[in-house]
């Protein structure tokens, strides 16, 4: 430690310090990224177990920085959250994602996953409401991906929400199922389409009996409220098997495909029809 100007004692701390020096450098470059086109959506299919057959893609953010090369989101979205970059970053994602997916054929949906500041007020409807005119994008081929996040804060906002997306016809995701606090009363509160199971079940499903039986329980809730259920994170043939069994509806994971870049699409769609 050593006294500053004033006399006052400051602390050191060398690590926090680089971390803080990486932080701003990353904060200035991250509010000009927009403008300087530096972010990409990549693409991971979804598949249907019972057919076999591609339902669609999640939509992952990158940003590939001039010097860092692709960072991933993790590294910067909760960045963009924290200085109120989310919303435009997150209109940015849903308009290129819609544009693209309108290209794709149809049943095909694109599914975007939004974040709990994305929520406030009412520019979320009416920007979904634009890019799917702009786009053309029948809403029923939009799927939202929502995290337990959204639902901890102001649940009065985000029903309304839910339920004005609802009514233009898009369809909503309950992602990351299982970890937090998510509570069975979400489930009957928010009007989900579809369950997302986190990979941290899937991951254990070979291990692990109590891991299997979470799956079957969740599928068997799920059934009875109408909502599907998505596995993610499968990444060998023993656990696609055992969802299968289970009765999963979809899954997503290594196994079908990495996210890839939209120009890659025709190509995972084509091996993935013929696997
Ligand atoms: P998520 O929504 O749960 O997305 C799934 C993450 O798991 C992705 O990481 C994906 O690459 C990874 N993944 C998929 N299959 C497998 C697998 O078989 N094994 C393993 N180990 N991982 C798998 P990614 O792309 O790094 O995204 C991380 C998170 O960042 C996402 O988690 C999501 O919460 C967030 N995110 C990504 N794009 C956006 C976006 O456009 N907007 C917002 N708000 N958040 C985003
Ligand atoms: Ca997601
Ligand atoms: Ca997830
Ligand atoms: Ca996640």
């Amino acid at each position: 430690a050593k006294a500053d100007g004033r006399g006052r004692w400051r602390f050191f701390e060398p690590e926090m310090d680089a971390r803080m020096q990486l932080r701003r450098a990353l904060e200035t470059d991250l509010r000009r990224a927009l403008s300087r086109g530096e972010f990409e959506l990549f693409y991971q299919p979804i598949v249907t177990l019972a057919s076999r057959q591609v339902a669609g893609f999640e939509v992952l953010l990158r940003w590939r920085h001039p010097e860092r090369g692709l960072v991933p989101p993790d590294a910067f979205i909760p960045l963009a959250e924290e200085i109120g970059l989310i919303g435009p970053i997150g209109e940015w994602v849903l308009r290129q994602a819609c544009r693209e997916a309108a290209r794709w054929p149809a049943p095909l949906r694109v599914a975007v996953n939004l974040s709990p500041a994305q929520f406030a007020g009412r520019v979320l409807v009416d920007a979904v409401t634009a890019v799917l005119r702009e786009t053309g994008l029948d809403a029923a081929r939009l799927e939202v991906e929502i995290t337990e996040a959204v639902m901890l804060q102001d649940t009065r906002t985000t029903l309304v929400t839910l339920h004005r997306l609802k009514a233009l016809g898009v369809r909503i995701a309950m992602d990351d199922f299982g970890t937090g606090y998510s509570s069975l009363g979400y489930l009957q509160r928010f009007p989900f389409d579809k369950v997302k199971i986190d990979r941290s079940f899937t991951r254990e499903l070979e291990r692990s009996r109590k891991s299997n039986a979470i799956i079957r329980a969740v599928v068997g809730l799920c059934a009875g409220l109408d909502m599907g259920v998505t596995a993610e994170g499968v990444e060998t043939a023993a656990q696609l098997e055992t969802l299968s069994r289970c009765g999963c509806d979809e899954a997503q994971g290594f196994l079908f495909g990495q996210p890839r870049p939209a120009a890659e699409l025709p190509e995972m769609l084509r091996q993935l029809e013929q696997a």
